[in-house]
């Protein structure tokens, strides 16, 4: 029979913190409350498989490189008029769409909230157990154009695939120098149908030309995007600005 002495040694060799960390304060507690042995067992064992899940979340979460701010709590979803609230909600709380590797599309222009939204989907996804990576364009897009220099894209793309949604903020800003090679495209083709993109931008698909090397290839991906995608539309002012306006209102108003 091993002794009490031996738990930290047997509790660290079989990964269970939890357990190593909170089992004699739940000792004390069992035997307040004349709990038996199977109680006291099945009570530590969810313990720590609560703290398991708690880490997994917290890992998903630092590896989406989400705005830890902008989530569906900070979001007004009555400030703007034409967003959907329900809409908004259901894309963030019913993953059933990542399933489909169905895309979402956030046209508008600056300042209206794309990012946020955006942001606040991925956010609920994850707690909904989805895995989900947020970047803006431009960097995924030299990432994956360093990684194909170094005959590494292949490699990059099915790090990417294991993502179940992939945010692509401000596709828009894309610049000249960033769409030689086409990277963007091969992540569209490779994605295209096993997996879920969120892109926010801030022109209509009709500018989307120069973010490609060529018509063609942006027709195609265009064509990929939206066969089966949700295109949201916003229109109306800069939150930043009217968020601003009101405040500089409300101060004049307590003057007065
Ligand atoms: P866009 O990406 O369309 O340029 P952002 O999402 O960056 O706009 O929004 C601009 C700023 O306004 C951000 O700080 C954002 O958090 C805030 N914001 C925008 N819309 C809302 C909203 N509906 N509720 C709360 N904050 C918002
Ligand atoms: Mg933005």
């Amino acid at each position: 029979m091993p002794s009490v002495e031996s738990l930290p040694y047997l509790l660290k060799e079989l990964k269970l913190p939890g357990i190593k960390s909170y089992w004699q304060e739940k000792a004390k507690i069992a035997e307040s409350l004349h709990w038996s042995y199977g109680e006291f067992l099945a009570d530590i064992l969810d313990m720590e498989l609560t703290g398991r899940e708690q880490r997994r979340l917290q890992e998903i979460m630092r590896q989406s490189k989400l705005p830890s701010t902008k989530t569906l709590s900070t979001l007004d979803l009555t400030a703007n008029p034409s967003i959907n609230p329900a809409q908004i909600k259901h894309f963030s709380q019913d993953k059933s769409w990542l399933s489909q590797a169905e895309n979402l599309i956030l046209l508008g222009p600056s300042g209206i909230g794309k990012t946020h939204i955006a942001s606040a989907i991925g956010h609920g996804l994850i707690e909904q157990g989805a895995r989900v990576f947020f970047s803006s364009a431009t960097m995924l897009i030299q990432t994956l154009q360093q990684a194909k220099n170094e005959l590494k894209l292949k490699n990059t793309l099915d790090r990417l695939a294991r993502f179940d949604l992939l945010i692509l903020d401000d596709i828009g800003y894309v610049k000249k120098s960033e769409q030689e090679t086409s990277v963007l495209f091969e992540l569209i083709n490779e994605r295209y149908e096993t997996g879920s993109i969120l892109i926010t931008a801030n022109q209509a698909f009709g500018d989307w030309e120069h973010i490609f090397p060529d018509s063609i290839m942006a027709v195609a991906a265009i064509d990929r995007l939206v066969h089966h995608a949700t295109i949201i539309q916003m229109t109306g002012e800069s939150y930043r600005a009217t968020y601003a306006m009101n405040k500089n209102k409300k101060k004049e108003d307590s003057k007065t």
